[in-house]
């Protein structure tokens, strides 16, 4: 019999801002009958690819697959200057849903460039944001991993460090304490998230509550990961899953009385509700099994903040002359 009694959803869950004003762009921008698409997908989640695809909005890897006129929505990672020219040259409607943060970056990036310094961008290489950033300094030397740092950084006079947003606060922070001996003039630009930090600081929170913790996000979303690793760096065990679908097994609630559950910045609070539902009805006792569906919705509204919303706009539906 289950023994699993409450499950715990972490606070400030959800999509980030950033992921959900794009999400409510490609959403106005089809519901005001525009043929719309998303430069890649808006988010990496299958069930909101195809909510967004319900309403009539597509996902394209490329500008040429973009009939000229229709409205193409530029995700929050944002683009290279020259991807957003061509966008217009070719006479498609840019609806830009870079993220205020991230165009904030673009911009330090641009200064940066245009005040001669050597600059460092602490970031996973080809992710599509630093991709992005690096149309704006295309000389910046991207670094990740702390085995990688002596042999990339250079030393040089004037040097400049910056992150792309979703790095580990720990990480940037010894990325710079590193770079101190490499340059005799660092330049230090923060610009990792705050919501990336609130995220971590309320998965530890939560984490040190619980028995156990379910991590839910793309296998490889880097702030998805670090979100389990911070789990065991606690001294909680953690299971990391895409989706509710990948929970099938009650023994890995075997041990655990209380479950917490939190969510990468592409995760809807939605399917962190769908979790918990499992978890009730996998490992909870045969009345929670029976409740859990309420008891799963107790657990979301006492997570749910304002800055957990997924959309301002869920009951948009697809107008009459949308594609
Ligand atoms: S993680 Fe932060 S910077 Fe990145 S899209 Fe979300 S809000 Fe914007």
């Amino acid at each position: 019999m289950g023994q699993v009694e409450e499950v715990r959803i972490a606070k400030r869950t959800g999509f980030c801002y950033g992921v959900r004003e794009a999400i409510d762009k490609a959403k106005e921008a089809s519901a005001a009958g525009k043929s719309t698409h998303t430069l890649g997908q808006v988010v990496h989640n299958e069930g909101v690819v195809r909510d967004l695809q319900d309403l009539g909005i597509e996902t394209v890897e490329s500008l040429d697959d973009v009939d000229h006129g229709a409205a193409v929505v530029i995700r929050a990672h944002g683009v290279r200057p020259d991807v957003m020219q061509r966008a217009e040259e070719r006479g498609l409607e840019v609806i830009d849903g870079t993220c205020t943060w991230v165009i904030q970056e673009q911009r330090e990036l641009v200064r940066l460039v245009e005040d001669g310094y050597t600059i460092v961008l602490l970031g996973t290489p080809k992710h599509p944001e630093v991709v992005g950033l690096l149309g704006f300094a295309p000389d910046a030397i991207v670094v990740d991993e702390e085995e990688e740092w002596e042999a990339a950084i250079p030393r040089r006079k004037r040097m400049a460090l910056i992150s792309q947003s979703t790095q580990p606060p720990w990480k940037f922070e010894q990325l710079a304490a590193f770079m101190v001996s490499r340059a005799h003039e660092l330049k230090i630009v923060n610009t990792v998230c705050p919501v990336t930090i609130r995220r971590q600081q309320d998965t530890l929170d939560a984490a040190g509550e619980v028995d156990l913790m379910v991590v839910v996000g793309g296998r490889s979303s880097a702030n998805t990961k670090e979100l389990t690793r911070l789990c065991e760096i606690a001294g909680t065990a953690a299971v990391q899953i895409e989706s509710v679908h990948d929970l099938t097994d009650p023994s890995a609630f075997a041990n655990a009385r209380v479950v917490g559950v939190t969510g990468g910045t592409s995760t809807p609070i939605e399917d962190l509700r769908d979790v918990a539902e499992r978890i009730y009805s996998l490992g909870g006792t045969p009345d929670e099994q029976a409740r859990a569906s309420e008891l799963a919705r107790t657990a979301l509204d006492a997570a749910a903040t304002p800055a957990g919303r997924t959309t301002s706009l869920p009951g948009l539906k697809v107008s009459a002359g949308a594609a």
